[in-house]
């Protein structure tokens, strides 16, 4: 048995995340990761410890971890971490399905990435500037034939709304889930998504502000983060879930590096209950310090 204590997730949370990793085996042009600053390179945790530490988390019925990164199937144990995570934590899985899928369903019970919820568990990402559709479908097929729970998202970038919407028809007709994700990030100089703060995303300037999150964001060495552009930047995380005395705590931090946000933080969007408006981030301004950079 684990000496450490449990992490109790608040009500107030609506995401639970495990980034694996930040490293990815395909280099998508918009990938969201590198947004910001270029990625700081990461410790890594072994499965052991991934587990040790997510199976102190109670969370509820409706909000499952999510396995995801980079892409979280490049971690070298993974599928000892999903097969031991404790039961009680449902699992879903954000991926680019580049694994092997029948080495996949040889080991991974479908029912252990399974729920009752109004999408698939394990979301495949579609990226056509780096994928063939074709051999993808095949793929998804193969898993929903083996019983799991699997659709495909693909991001509705300005350079393949065409491709991506044929794509969605021709998943559609195999009758396979295929769903679209609203672009977020530049493209021409101009900021895609709905963001809920102005000039979050900009990184025209920084201004101290005070922020509370709703997720429970761990980087690839188990480190907690107060949002998406902490872990992707490399800023000093709150804390470790492999740290004995680590709590989530539903405060608000000083941050001073509002302005430099990252679009996942920021944007509009639905959350766990499919009720659209939700922020991941909620922010306050205690006064006006805005500095250029
Ligand atoms: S598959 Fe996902 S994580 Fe990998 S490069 Fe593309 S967008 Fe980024
Ligand atoms: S203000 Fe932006 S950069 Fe700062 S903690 Fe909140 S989301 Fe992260």
């Amino acid at each position: 048995m684990s000496d450490l204590k449990p992490i109790i997730v608040p009500e107030s949370h609506n995401y639970v995340a495990a980034f694996l990793t930040l490293g990815c085996n395909l280099t998508c042009s918009y990938c969201i990761n590198h947004f910001g600053l270029p990625a700081s390179v990461k410790k890594h945790i072994s499965g052991e410890e991934w587990v040790k530490g997510l199976n102190r988390i109670v969370s509820r019925e409706d909000l499952p971890l999510t396995l995801q990164g980079g892409e979280p199937s490049i971690h070298k144990d993974f599928i000892y971490i999903l097969n031991n995570i404790k039961p009680e934590l449902k699992i879903d899985i954000l991926t680019n399905l580049q694994f092997d899928v029948e080495e996949f369903i040889a080991k991974v019970d479908p029912e252990r990435i399974k729920r009752d919820a109004p999408y698939a568990s394990i979301r495949v990402s579609y990226h056509p500037e780096v994928m063939e559709l074709e051999p993808l479908i095949e793929k998804v097929q193969r898993m929903l034939d083996a019983n799991f729970s699997i659709g495909i998202w693909s991001v509705l970038h300005p350079t393949q709304e065409d491709v991506v919407r044929e794509a969605q028809e021709i998943c559609t007709a195999k009758g396979i889930d295929f769903r679209f994700k609203e672009f977020l990030g530049e493209y021409e100089g101009k900021l895609y998504g709905s963001f809920r703060y102005e000039g979050a995303c900009d990184k025209t300037f920084k201004k101290h502000v005070l922020c509370k999150t709703t997720e429970l964001i761990m980087g690839p060495d188990a480190s907690v983060y107060r949002c998406h552009s902490d872990l992707y930047e490399g800023r000093a995380p709150v804390g470790n879930i492999l740290d004995p005395e680590f709590q989530i705590e539903e405060i608000y931090r000083p941050c001073d590096d509002y302005g430099h946000c990252n679009p996942c933080d920021i944007k509009v969007k639905t959350n766990r209950l499919q009720e659209y408006g939700h922020t991941s981030v909620e922010i306050e301004f205690p006064e006006d310090e805005s500095e250029a950079v």
